[in-house]
């Protein structure tokens, strides 16, 4: 008897769950196609581990865990990753290192897989082929030489593939390149019309979106035969069903996107504008005063996420009564699927 296809569920906000995205620098060895890195908006600075770890004190809970992803840039550029690790992990946030696989400075030899949570390798292809036009020459092998590596260590490893018009039709093969490498975790993202992507968009270049039937007939199936292979997926609602509840997520749980010029947004749609609703001062998280993103959150509109329509409105297709085909869900909410080997380990 075959199985039945597992089906994905939605990951609801959870109140009180925090998760801290920090730019420890914006610095880079790669310039991807679709890098969303705004220099000008960031800020250029790799700041000092001192630095990073007083930022950090100011979104510790001792009294109860939250999640930390360290991001660039490339993170692992920053020559004092293991010790911004150490410390995270003695304040109870649960780490992930986001790279893009080159893993410089002996990573790997310098953190233990019990000090880490996560190292999370960004691929956008199967094979080279599909992977290096959109990451950079050679950038396939290295990463998927230094993911080998760390399975071998023991790293709980995952995987972000960043869905667009290039490479939506090879994601059907990453399952099976993922399984065979070892990797426990897979993330769909989709593509945003963010930085250089939204450029092209604008030169009448590539059209970097997939179209929501597109995304529908790809990456539901797909990410249910990564799950049968025993991986953890997760990947963007993007479209709400009908009936189904508009949420977002700063006002529900709290996020927080740091950047190293000390900005702090709450949606991540907002960091290419000057409306963060928090900034870092002198060590203390302070609000932004102004017009900022936080004034936008309790908004309700039919298309769903109100900063979507403002800033991507080309994402949302009208009917020809003047209402919204789909609506849009906050672009943080997830689907997920558990493999049954881990329910059953869970039992
Ligand atoms: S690895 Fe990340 S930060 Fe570096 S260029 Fe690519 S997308 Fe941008
Ligand atoms: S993407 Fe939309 S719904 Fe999500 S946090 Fe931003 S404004 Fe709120």
């Amino acid at each position: 008897m075959t199985a039945r296809p597992q089906t994905a569920r939605t990951v609801g906000f959870k109140p009180g769950e925090r998760n801290v995205f920090f730019h420890i620098l914006t610095a880079c060895n790669l310039s991807c196609r679709h890098c969303y890195i705004n220099a000008s908006q960031h800020g250029t600075e790799t700041l000092s581990a001192a630095t990073v770890i007083d930022w950090l004190r100011l979104f510790a809970r001792p009294e109860e865990p939250s999640n930390l992803i360290l991001l660039g840039g490339e993170p692992t550029l920053h020559p004092d990753l293991p010790s911004i690790i150490r410390a995270a992990k003695s304040m109870r946030f649960a780490v992930t290192v986001d790279t893009n696989g080159y893993l410089f400075h002996d990573f790997l030899n310098r953190v233990t897989p019990k000090e880490l949570d996560y190292l999370s390798f960004s691929l956008d292809g199967p094979d080279a082929a599909v992977n290096d036009p959109i990451r950079g020459e050679n950038s396939f092998a290295v990463c998927t030489e230094n993911l080998r590596k760390a399975v071998g260590k023991g790293f709980r490893t995952s995987v972000i593939y960043t869905v667009s018009s290039l490479n939506i039709d090879h994601l059907h093969r990453m399952p099976r390149l993922l399984k065979s490498l070892g990797v426990k975790r897979f993330f769909i993202q989709v593509i945003g019309l963010r930085g250089k992507p939204a450029a092209d968009k604008k030169e009448g270049e590539v059209v970097w979106q997939v179209d929501p039937d597109h995304w529908l007939r790809v990456v539901p199936p797909v990410a249910a035969e990564a799950a049968e292979l025993g991986l953890h997926v997760t990947y963007p609602k993007v479209f709400l069903e009908p009936g189904e509840v508009f949420e977002c997520a700063a006002n529900v749980a709290e996020n927080y996107f740091v950047f190293p010029n000390g900005r702090v947004y709450q949606c991540p749609l907002c960091e290419d504008y000057p409306i963060h609703a928090f900034r870092i001062e002198n060590n203390r998280l302070v609000r932004h005063e102004g017009i900022n993103e936080d004034r936008f959150f309790p908004l309700t509109i039919p298309e769903g996420c109100v900063m979507n329509k403002l800033l991507q409105p080309d994402n949302i297709d009208y009917r020809a009564d003047g209402t919204p085909r789909h609506r849009i869900s906050c672009c943080l909410l997830k689907q997920e699927i558990i493999p049954q080997s881990a329910n059953k380990n869970n039992e």
